[in-house]
C-alpha cells in the first residue's frame, strides 16, 4: 500500500473527548470516527486490524470444530416474547416497527435466533454435537456507551452457540471452547486471564470471562497470587447481598414519589441498617432466572449516567427525586443473555444513592460508608460488602495463594446455558431411544472490535501505538529520504516495496512528499512493527536502516539482509 493512495488521517493532537489511551491513539492514529454517540467508522488502518483480530479468532473456532454461519442483525419480537427476554432486556434492547407495525429487535446476541435454527434443522442426537458460529455486528443501547470502540452501541462479536444430547458432551465442547479461547489471545500477544464468572440470573452453570488486564479496565478480577483462582468480582463467592424479587414498573413508581429531598432526609424516613466501609457496592438480584431488576441512580447533578468515581457536590444540590433527568435508570435487566443481574456502582468519594426495585442504599458524603434501607419495610434488608476489602491479601476458596486484585477488560466470555432457551422455545431432538429430549446449550462471546482498543491499552508508549505482530495493520513500512529528489531512493524503496509485496509482506510505502519527521512520527503513533529507511547515505554504504517500534533499536542492513527478514 502507498500512502498516496491511502487513507492516513493521523492527527497531531490529542481529542479532548477521549478519555482512555487507546481511544484517544485510535483517533490519532486514524483507526476510527465516531459518527454518533457509540457508532463508529472503521477507517482503512483501523480495519486492517480488525480483521485480522477476526481472522485470528475465525481460524480457532474452525480449529475447534466451530462451523460458520450468518445470522441476521434484525430479528423478530416474537421469538424474543417466546423467550420472556423482551421484557427482561430491558432498555439496551432497541426495538423497531417494520411498515407493517410488526415489532424487531437489533440483535444484541443471538439465542433466540439460533434455537429458532437449532429446532428447525437439528432432529436426531446423531446431528450432536453442533457448534455453529457468526462474526457479526451487534446492537446494545448501552446506557453509557463510552472509551470509542471499548464500549459502543455498535460493535463486532464473535459468537458462536453450540448444541448437546446431555451434560458431558457439553462439558467437553466448553473445555475445548475454553482452550481456543487461550490460544486466540496468546495468538495476539495480549497479557489476559481466564476468570470465574457469575452465573447469576442462569444459576449454577458454569461461566468463564476472558479479561484482557488493564488498569482503564472497567471489570475488577479477583485473583490468587501463587494460586490458580480467578474470579470477577460480580461473582457471588463471598456472601455477596442478594435482593428480593419485586415487581419493577411497581416499585419504579415508588421510587419516583418520596418526599425526601436530601439523603440525609431519606435516610432519616428509614431504618439506616448496614455500615461498611466500602469502595464499591455490589447489588445482586436473586438467581431467580425470572428476576427483574430495576435500579434507579438519584444524584444531584445532571449527569446521572456518569456512574463513576468522580466529586459531585450533592450537599450543594439537594436531591430531588420528581424529574426524569435526576432519576436513571441503570439498567432494566442484565444485559444479555448469559450473567448475573448485578450492578456495580464505584462510591470513591462520591455521595450518591442507589435505588433499586425495593431498597435503596447509598453513600455518605465522603464515600466511605454505606447505608441501606429497607425500601418496603417487611423485606429482608440485603447484604452489602466490598469484596476486594474481605479478600484482598487473604487465603482464597480454594485455599491456594493469597487474593490479590487486577482491573480486566471483558474480552471474551463462555457460558454453559444448559436448557434455559431450549426449554422456553421447545427446541428438542430424538435420543438413541427415539424419546424427545431438550438440546442442552453452550454459547461463547468475543468482543471482535473491543479486542482492537484492549490491545492498545497493553501496546502503547508515548508516541503511539506497538502492535503485536500478529494484529498489525501493515508489517513493514518504507520510509524514504527525500525520495522525490534522489532517484537512486526512489528506485531502491520501490524495488524494496515490490519483492517485499509479491512475497505477500504487508508493506506501507510512505511516498508522500512530506518532511521525514512527519513520516516517522505518523508510523509510530500508527504503530507498524518494521521499519525501514532508505536514504542517499546508507545507500552509498550498501545499507538501509531498520529499526524495530517495540525495542527501539536501529541497525543497519543491506537490501538482501532486509529482504531475508521478513520473507
Ligand atoms: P460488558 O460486561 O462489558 O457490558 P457483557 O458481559 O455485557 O460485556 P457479553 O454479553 O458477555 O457482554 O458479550 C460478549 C462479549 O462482547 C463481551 O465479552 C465483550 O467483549 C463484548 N461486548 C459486550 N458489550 C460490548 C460493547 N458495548 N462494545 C464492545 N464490545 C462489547
Ligand atoms: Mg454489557
Ligand atoms: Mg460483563
Ligand atoms: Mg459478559
Amino acid at each position: 500500500m502507498r500512502t498516496s493512495h491511502y487513507l492516513l488521517s493521523t492527527l497531531k493532537e490529542t481529542p479532548s473527548d477521549a478519555e482512555i489511551v487507546s481511544h484517544q491513539l485510535m483517533l490519532r492514529a486514524g483507526m476510527v470516527r465516531r459518527l454518533a454517540s457509540g457508532l463508529y467508522t472503521w477507517l482503512p488502518t483501523g480495519l486492517r486490524v480488525l480483521r485480522k483480530v477476526e481472522a485470528i479468532v475465525r481460524e480457532e473456532m474452525n480449529r475447534a470444530g466451530a462451523v460458520e454461519t450468518l445470522m441476521p442483525l434484525v430479528q423478530p419480537g416474537d421469538l424474543w416474547h417466546e423467550t420472556e427476554r423482551w421484557d427482561q432486556f430491558g432498555p439496551e434492547l432497541l426495538r423497531i416497527k417494520d411498515r407493517h407495525h410488526r415489532e424487531f429487535v437489533l440483535g444484541p446476541t443471538h439465542e433466540e435466533v439460533i434455537t429458532e435454527l437449532a429446532r428447525k434443522e437439528i432432529a436426531s442426537y446423531k446431528q450432536l454435537p453442533l457448534n455453529l458460529y457468526q462474526v457479526q455486528t451487534k446492537f446494545r443501547d448501552e446506557v453509557r456507551p463510552r472509551f470509542g470502540v471499548m464500549r459502543a452501541r455498535e460493535f463486532l462479536m464473535k459468537d458462536a452457540y453450540s448444541f448437546h444430547i446431555n451434560q458431558d458432551c457439553m462439558d467437553k465442547t466448553y473445555q475445548t471452547m475454553f482452550d481456543a479461547y487461550c490460544r486466540i489471545f496468546e495468538r495476539m500477544d495480549l497479557e489476559f486471564r481466564p476468570v470465574l464468572a457469575d452465573s447469576g440470573s442462569i444459576g449454577g452453570s458454569l461461566s468463564h470471562e476472558f479479561h484482557v488486564l488493564a488498569q482503564s479496565g472497567e471489570d475488577l478480577i479477583a485473583y490468587a497470587d501463587g494460586g490458580d483462582y480467578a474470579a470477577n468480582i460480580e461473582r457471588a463467592e463471598a456472601p455477596l447481598p442478594t435482593h428480593t424479587r419485586a415487581n419493577a414498573a411497581a416499585d419504579m413508581h415508588k421510587v419516583a414519589t418520596p418526599n425526601a429531598k436530601t439523603i440525609d432526609e431519606l435516610v432519616s424516613q428509614f431504618d439506616v441498617a448496614i455500615e461498611h466501609t466500602i469502595k464499591t457496592l455490589i447489588v445482586k438480584a436473586s438467581d431467580d432466572a425470572d428476576a427483574e431488576f430495576v435500579a434507579l441512580l438519584v444524584r444531584g447533578d445532571h449527569e446521572l449516567n456518569e456512574v463513576k468515581a468522580e466529586k459531585h457536590p450533592l450537599v450543594a444540590a439537594p436531591l430531588e427525586f420528581a424529574t426524569d433527568e435526576q432519576i436513571k435508570t441503570v439498567t432494566g435487566a442484565y444485559p444479555g443473555s448469559l450473567g448475573p443481574v448485578a450492578l456495580e456502582i464505584p462510591v470513591i468519594a462520591d455521595h450518591w444513592v442507589a435505588v433499586m426495585s425495593d431498597f435503596a442504599a447509598g453513600a455518605n458524603e465522603d464515600g466511605q460508608h454505606l447505608f441501606g434501607i429497607n425500601w418496603e419495610r417487611d423485606l429482608p434488608l440485603p447484604e452489602t460488602m466490598d469484596l476486594r476489602n474481605i479478600l484482598e491479601g487473604e487465603q482464597s476458596p480454594d485455599g491456594n495463594g493469597t487474593i490479590a486484585m487486577a482491573r480486566g477488560i471483558e474480552v471474551g466470555h463462555i457460558f454453559q446455558l444448559g436448557t434455559k432457551y431450549s426449554e422456553a422455545m421447545n427446541a428438542t431432538v430424538l435420543d438413541e431411544n427415539g424419546k424427545a429430549q431438550t438440546l442442552t446449550m453452550g454459547c461463547y462471546g468475543v468482543g471482535v472490535s473491543r479486542i482492537v482498543a484492549a490491545a492498545i491499552e497493553q501496546n502503547h508508549d508515548d508516541r503511539g501505538i506497538i502492535w503485536p505482530q500478529a494484529i498489525a495493520p501493515f508489517s513493514v513500512v518504507i520510509i524514504p529520504m527525500n525520495m522525490h529528489k534522489s532517484e537512486r531512493v526512489q528506485q531502491a524503496a520501490n524495488d524494496l516495496y515490490d519483492s517485499l509485496t509479491a512475497a505477500g509482506v504487508e508493506v506501507l510505502f510512505d511516498d508522500r512528499k512530506e518532511r521525514p519527521g512527519v513520516m516517522f512520527n505518523d508510523m509510530e503513533l500508527i504503530g507498524i512493527p518494521h521499519t525501514v529507511v532508505i536514504g542517499d547515505r546508507s545507500l552509498e554504504k550498501g545499507v538501509v536502516e531498520y529499526k524495530n517500534r517495540q525495542d527501539g533499536n536501529k541497525v543497519e542492513m543491506s537490501l538482501d539482509e532486509v529482504i531475508a527478514k521478513f520473507i
